[in-house]
């Protein structure tokens, strides 16, 4: 093994302000109070961003409305021509916003620049392509928008889940305020400002950046018509409880738990790239991450030791630098569920196992790290870790993958590793999953819908499908 020179991206390519305020109507303005947002491979403080306390939810609110009448009036082209305008900035400026999405986020700077960025401006570009289409779309020949969209979004991939909420809202003619998580909030306000160059009418996008509370009164506002959340399954079902009867429409993309299954006749060597992208990317801090490795028993150990070969290859560390696979892991609360579910998984008997690698000594970082000899009853194989870890499960037969593979209270996604296209059909239609991927993971494309079953949440994001949440 030969080892790389350092390769960091330049920081200096995006100027961080000391301070941001809240975009409403088109303007910055003060909230109530701030706080800080960190670089969590450093500890570093960022920025300093404003507050927003209820008063200041009512004005985005309020400015929304406004907004609406015009901005639904616009014939679709015209509508277009700001999204078109808006994908366009966003592919200008992408080197700026990959640094910035890696050092509010920690994520490696290869996947912000190559996969973050340009699935936000297809996004943006895709929808831009609706916008005068919509009564081609399927749902009826005179689709109206629905109002004003309160949406609010996690921190694991902070710029791409805006634009998979604000991309169909406006196309369909809908005005929204979204709020960003409370780590991740810098990205949100750069777009704020892609807007403003855009000429974006004003009040159309408002971002307002806060804690839970702040979404909390947002979703709970009584002047929005609908309420788009990803985020974890207990705060989903807490916007449920406080949507039911009130006339506002929902969708919830909520947390998974997915089987990455590899039958005997898998290409291996494919089968491990498949799994380490599954799992690793992101830190693992993804919705859809194959989490639970479902492997043939016949093949395990050749498996599990090329897959053991490949984790020693993965480097982890400086978020901006361009080698860099696994960067740090969001926040010091993150990390600590990490750290607690990997604890209770070797103390309930799971073999754990990570490769020999150093971690910076300052920032949240965890090593990639895989459990085996887990059984179904283990709680690593049945909850939401969002970190870099595997479980890995055996199994004898196609029926027995695919019983294991449902029973989960989630519904997300699931991978089938075979050489039989028969195979994949046969099992893709039996597994309780939104998305299922064939001999590939974690693809995304703006053309084709996402989303969950049962505790995954409901709704579907991004193609045609994602179009309905914002039409009635
Ligand atoms: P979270 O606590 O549910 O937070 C998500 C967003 O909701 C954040 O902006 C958060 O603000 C806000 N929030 C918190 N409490 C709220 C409340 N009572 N009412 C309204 N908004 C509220 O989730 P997280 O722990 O940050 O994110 C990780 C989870 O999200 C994982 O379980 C993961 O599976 C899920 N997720 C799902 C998808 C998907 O597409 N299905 C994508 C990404 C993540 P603060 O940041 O200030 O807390
Ligand atoms: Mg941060």
């Amino acid at each position: 093994m030969f080892e790389y020179a350092p390769a960091p991206e330049s920081r200096s390519i995006v100027s961080i302000a000391s301070t941001y305020g809240l975009f409403i109507d088109g303007d910055f303005s003060d909230g109530k109070g701030t706080f800080k947002t960190i670089n969590p491979a450093s500890e570093e403080v960022l920025a300093e961003v404003a507050m927003a306390a209820p008063e200041d939810v009512d004005r985005a609110v309020a400015a929304a409305r406004r907004a609406f009448g015009p901005w639904s009036a616009l014939p679709g082209a015209e509508r277009a021509k700001y999204l078109f305008r808006i994908a366009r900035i966003i592919q200008e400026r992408s080197r700026e916003l990959a640094v910035l999405e890696s050092l509010d986020n920690g994520k490696p700077i290869k996947e912000s620049r190559d996969v973050d960025l340009p699935l936000v401006a297809a996004h943006f570009f895709y929808y831009a392509g609706w916008a005068d289409k919509l009564r081609y779309a399927g749902f009826g020949t005179d689709p109206k928008p629905l109002g004003v969209a309160g949406q609010v979004i996690p921190w694991n991939f902070p710029l791409l889940m805006l634009a998979w909420k604000i991309a169909p809202a406006l196309a369909a003619g809908n005005t929204v305020v979204l709020k960003p998580a409370e780590t991740t909030p810098l990205s949100a306000l750069f777009f704020a400002d892609v807007c403003r160059q855009a000429d974006l009418p004003p009040g159309v996008v408002n971002i307002i950046t806060g804690a839970g509370d702040t979404g909390r009164y947002l979703v709970e506002h009584p002047d929005v018509d609908k309420v788009a959340f990803t985020g974890s399954t207990e705060v989903g079902r807490q916007i449920a409880r406080s949507v039911a009867g009130t006339g506002k429409r929902l969708t919830l993309e909520l947390g998974g738990k997915a089987a990455n299954i590899v039958f005997d006749d898998a290409p291996i060597d494919q089968a491990v790239e498949g799994i380490v992208n599954g799992i690793f990317f992101n830190q693992g801090h993804v919705c859809c991450a194959g989490s639970r490795l479902l492997v043939q028993e016949s093949i395990a150990d050749e498996l599990l030791d090329s897959l053991k070969r490949r984790m020693a290859t993965l480097r982890v560390g400086d978020p901006l630098d361009k080698n860099t696979d696994i960067g740090a892991i969001n926040s010091a609360a993150q990390l600590a569920k990490i750290t607690e579910l990997s604890e209770i998984g070797s103390s309930e008997g799971a073999e754990r196992w990570s490769p020999p690698c150093e971690l910076p000594d300052r920032g949240f970082w965890f090593a990639p790290t895989i459990f085996t000899g887990v059984t179904q009853a283990h709680r690593i194989a049945r909850e939401e870790i969002f970190g870099p870890v595997l479980s890995v499960l055996t199994f004898r037969t196609p029926d027995e993958a695919i019983e294991k593979a449902n029973n989960t209270p989630y519904g997300l996604s699931a991978g089938i590793w075979t050489e039989k296209g028969s195979r994949i059909l046969a099992v893709a239609d039996r597994l309780r999953a939104g998305v299922v991927w064939a001999n590939t993971f974690n693809k995304f494309d703006p053309t084709s819908p996402f989303g969950g079953y049962k505790e995954s949440g409901y709704g579907r994001e991004g193609g045609r499908h994602g179009l309905e949440a914002y039409l009635a």
